[in-house]
């Protein structure tokens, strides 16, 4: 756990309490820091020295900051009230990346943002540097709380995934490497509008000097003209790009990654590493090379950490073979152009798909249905999967994952492909079904293993 001793005897107001709001409390409590902690929906077990007061009910100005959860609204599209009386009241409202900022200045710090990819590159910076023997320690949006991350000397480095909301309550933080991988409209409501969000993900370079690092992925044209707008007044900016060549920066296109600035060397050719299918990945390759390149790693411990990464659950994760079907959990891929993504990787698919629908449902992958054999509809959205896809495809109304899992497998295993791949690639939420994305690709995972077992 972080220290938090720089925070003694100040005054903190938590604004909810879920994994990371929790971790700030039991850090600033530990530290002798005074806290008042609150959460609008749950009242989970306090570190002792917490008072759990509605903070809507507190003077604010006494207060020396307000910690609130990147999930919370404290701009667009209202600001949650107890935010509102923090501004009007003139105390700071931060996330916990800040306290980490202040607590450990000393330490180097890489912050990874974008639209997709930022877990998957942050997993894979993280480690690289841990293969290559480095003291480092990896979260963020990632999954764990920074302040419950184990703290670093002078030498380590924090690899942080930044999402814009986090950005947005860290104001002190420099990163030695700030990485924005790609922009494409998100979240739009809490950022007010396309401009909104971009400020929001520019703010991983503010505080840098001339020493640190910009990455920039030129693969979106909002991307494009950001990294034309910083090249004019930024002398370290590394320009990716994972579908053209580029003069200069790194480029990964069809998977061969080339240092254009190291005299065009060519470094690996990525699709050695199946584990890391796909442009999308390759965009997430070029970056995490670039990054490790500018924290001064040798190539050859790049090329190690890039070819012995093993994936992110539930990202196109590799499950088990069963007889000659392979089986590939993407639940995170809760949207279609998330699966779109997936369906460009394999041939011979037996697709399981379906859940909570989002707006335009699969329309936008009708285009990419030729490496489809079968489809397996699942959840809310059958019926409504099934009107897009008659007379494009074959298709089961499966029901249920389990369901789709048996007669995938059958399908597949009596198919004249001698490598078919049954794909959990939903194109929607998980919430008809599944509490979360993870605990809906758990349960694909669970059946597979059954099918091994027998
Ligand atoms: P994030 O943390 O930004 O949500 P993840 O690494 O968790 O991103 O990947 C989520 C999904 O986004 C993946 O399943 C994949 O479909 C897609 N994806 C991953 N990397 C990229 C990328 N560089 N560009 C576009 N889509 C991507």
């Amino acid at each position: 756990m972080i220290s938090l001793e720089k925070f003694r005897s100040k005054r903190i107001a938590v604004l909810g309490l879920a994994r990371s709001g929790l971790a700030t409390c039991e850090a600033l409590a530990k530290a002798g820091a005074e806290v008042v902690a609150w959460d609008d929906m749950t009242r989970p077990e306090l570190p002792s020295g917490v008072s759990c007061r509605d903070l809507a009910d507190e003077n604010l100005a006494g207060f020396d900051a307000l910690v609130m959860s990147p999930g919370i609204p404290h701009t667009f599209p209202t600001p949650h009230p107890v935010a509102q009386m923090a501004k009007d009241a003139g105390v700071p409202i931060i996330g916990d990346t800040e306290l980490l900022a202040v607590a450990q200045g000393n330490a180097q710090f890489v912050g990874i943002t974008g639209t997709n990819g930022k877990s998957t590159t942050t997993a894979l910076i993280g480690h690289i540097l841990k293969q290559a023997s480095k003291s480092v320690s990896i979260g963020g949006n990632l999954g764990y709380a920074v302040l419950g991350l184990e703290p670093q000397e002078d030498r380590g480095t924090f690899v942080l995934e930044m999402s814009s909301y986090q950005l947005e309550l860290t104001h002190s933080q420099k990163f030695k490497v700030a990485l924005i991988l790609n922009i494409s409209p998100d979240h739009i409501d809490r950022h007010g509008d396309l401009s909104g969000y971009i400020a929001a993900k520019e703010r991983v370079f503010d505080n840098q000097g001339s020493d640190d690092f910009a990455i920039i992925g030129v693969d979106d044209e909002v991307c494009t003209a950001l990294a034309q707008r910083y090249a004019e007044r930024r002398s370290r900016i590394i320009q990716i790009s994972s579908t053209r060549q580029l003069e200069q920066g790194v480029t990964a296109v069809d998977g061969l990654l080339v240092d254009h600035d190291d005299n065009n060397r060519i470094v690996v050719d990525l699709k050695q590493n199946a584990r890391l299918p796909g442009a999308h990945n390759w965009q997430n390759a070029a970056a995490a090379y670039a990054c490790c390149k500018a924290l001064n790693l040798p190539v050859e411990k790049i090329v190690e950490g890039l070819l012995s990464f093993t994936g992110l659950e539930h990202r196109q994760e590799f499950v088990a073979k069963v007889g000659k079907t392979t089986f590939i959990n993407d639940s995170k891929a809760t949207n279609a152009e998330a699966t779109e993504k997936a369906l460009v990787c394999y041939d011979d698919i037996y697709w399981i798909v379906g859940g909570r629908a989002k707006e335009g449902g699969i329309d936008q992958l009708l285009t990419c249905l030729n490496p489809i054999r079968q489809a397996f509809l699942v959840g809310e959205s059958q019926d409504y999967f099934a009107g897009s896809l008659v007379g494009q495809l074959p298709y089961s109304k499966s029901g249920t994952i389990d369901q789709a899992v048996l007669q995938a497998f059958e399908a597949a295993e009596l198919s004249m492909s001698s490598n078919p791949v049954v794909l959990l690639s939903p194109a929607c939420a998980s919430f008809d079904q599944f509490p979360s994305f993870e605990k809906r690709g758990e349960f694909f995972k669970e059946e597979v293993f059954k099918l091994t077992d027998k």
